[in-house]
């Protein structure tokens, strides 16, 4: 490679040439691979300015590819997200999206509403002519199956979204409990202070981990506690409110207190992990004879568990019976809910990790092609709003324009309709060069 003014040597590189219309962006392209250095970039940027080329915009190749066809939005968007993926399961998810599944799925429901505005027009237009006799009902038996496909595919959890954002994990409980401690530990760097004084933790601390190729999102929240000092009590807000948005909950009770776990009930379910900590406290208690082996906390935090034995549920701890049947401190009289664990010495936070892990993938194990982005979402809650509309029409012209409404808002996903005030949004997260 030489200088065309100068003559002067470059570099030794590599071009290979990508002739329209057989290119990534349907443009004729030439790629240079040349030595990285910045010296050699630098020599062959400024050669390559003179000759009037410029660097390319945040998503410039992408946005032309789809300008010319090669990928519809859907991919495009896809292209960005595998681009940011951080984890097994976003690479996947992007990859789906990216071979087109979520893009056949929409593009077969425009084709269908297409079918059913065709019929719609030709019962509008041709009103005197030989049409089936029971082609109104038929429009209608399609409209209504596909809202109800539509609406099933919406109401999937948001699973999809949360997998491209990350999957919310709240870590409550008392104060005091060691969820800070927790946090840190999973972490495996100190992301939250901790502190042996109660309410130190008022706002909410989130940490992002790859957990068996799942991205999820963990939480510390302040502790649940009553409290006078309006701060903490705006804490205590925030973590209700996190609890209850988060799609699972670890909740964390001090080991040597099972009372606390009653606290969990209002989370029932299995989305809800019990984890008893400080463990080592009690097994330090247990090895200088301070306790009886048949009083640990776990053999009587069954009873406690929400959901578990409603009529003793609340029961005191002491008066609670043992399902250990007094038996002393081995794995089979864990209950199997609750977790013990050391936040300290991080005894039993593997087993929680793991468990944790495998309630992830169950929810997250998705075979369908799924919803990947808010504006997917609008999109579609604006169609089946329009195709309710046309259900609920009492002219064939009036259920025509809601159906055509209905195909308008679909082609907004893939961008056959209406794309170009959406293609700044959608470009703008793009790196430079992708
Ligand atoms: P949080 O208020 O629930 O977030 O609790 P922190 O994580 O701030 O912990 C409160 C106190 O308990 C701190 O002094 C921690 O060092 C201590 N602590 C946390 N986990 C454990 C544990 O597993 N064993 C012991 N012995 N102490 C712990």
């Amino acid at each position: 490679m030489s200088n065309p003014e100068t003559g002067e040597r470059l570099d030794d590189g590599l071009v290979l040439w990508f002739p329209a219309p057989r290119s990534a962006t349907g443009e004729d392209v030439a790629e240079f691979h040349v030595h990285g250095s910045r010296a050699v970039l630098a020599a062959i940027m400024e050669v390559l300015r003179r000759l009037g080329l410029r660097l390319a915009e945040p998503g410039e190749f992408t946005q032309r590819a789809f300008l010319n066809g090669k990928l519809d939005l859907l991919q495009a968007e896809a292209i960005a997200d595998l681009a940011a993926s951080e984890t097994e399961a976003q690479r996947r998810q992007a990859l789906r999206q990216l071979k087109g599944e979520l893009g056949a799925l929409y593009r077969g429901w425009s084709k269908r509403l297409t079918r059913i505005l065709a019929h719609l027009e030709a019962i509008i237009d041709f009103p005197d002519e030989e049409l089936p006799p029971d082609i109104e009902d038929r429009i209608l038996c399609e409209t209504e199956l596909l809202t109800t496909e539509i609406e099933r595919h919406l109401s999937d959890g948001h699973r999809g979204e949360r997998l491209r954002d990350g999957i919310m994990v709240a870590i409550i409980g008392p104060p005091n409990v060691g969820k800070s401690s927790l946090l840190n530990r999973i972490a495996r760097r100190d992301a939250v202070i901790t502190s042996p004084v109660a309410g130190t933790t008022r706002d909410i601390v989130e940490v992002a981990v790859d957990l068996e190729g799942y991205p999820v999102v963990l939480a510390d929240t302040a502790g649940l506690r009553d409290s006078d000092d309006v701060v903490e009590q705006e804490g205590l807000r925030r973590a209700l409110r996190r609890a209850e948005e988060a799609e699972i909950r670890l909740f964390v009770f001090d080991a040597r207190c099972p009372d606390q776990a009653q606290g969990a009930a209002a989370w029932p379910g299995p989305d809800t992990i019990l984890v008893a900590n400080k463990i080592d406290l009690v097994r330090k208690a247990e090895g200088s004879g301070l306790r009886r082996r048949d009083n640990f906390p776990w053999q009587v935090m069954g009873a406690v568990m929400p959901g578990r034995d409603p009529g003793i549920h609340g029961a005191p701890s002491g008066a609670a019976p043992s399902n250990a049947g007094g038996g002393g401190h081995s794995e089979s009289v864990v209950p199997p809910k609750a977790l013990p664990i050391s936040a300290l010495t991080g005894d039993g936070v593997d087993a929680l990790l793991s468990a944790l892990g495998k309630r992830v993938a169950q929810i997250y194990r998705i075979e369908a092609p799924v919803l990947t982005r808010a504006r997917h979402r609008q999109a579609l809650e604006d169609a089946t709003a329009s195709l309710q509309r046309a259900l609920a029409a009492p002219l064939p012209e009036l259920r025509a324009e809601d159906i055509r409404l209905a195909l308008r808002s679909l082609g907004r996903i893939t961008g056959t309709v209406d794309v170009e005030d959406l293609l700044d949004v959608i470009f703008r997260d793009f790196c430079i060069g992708k």
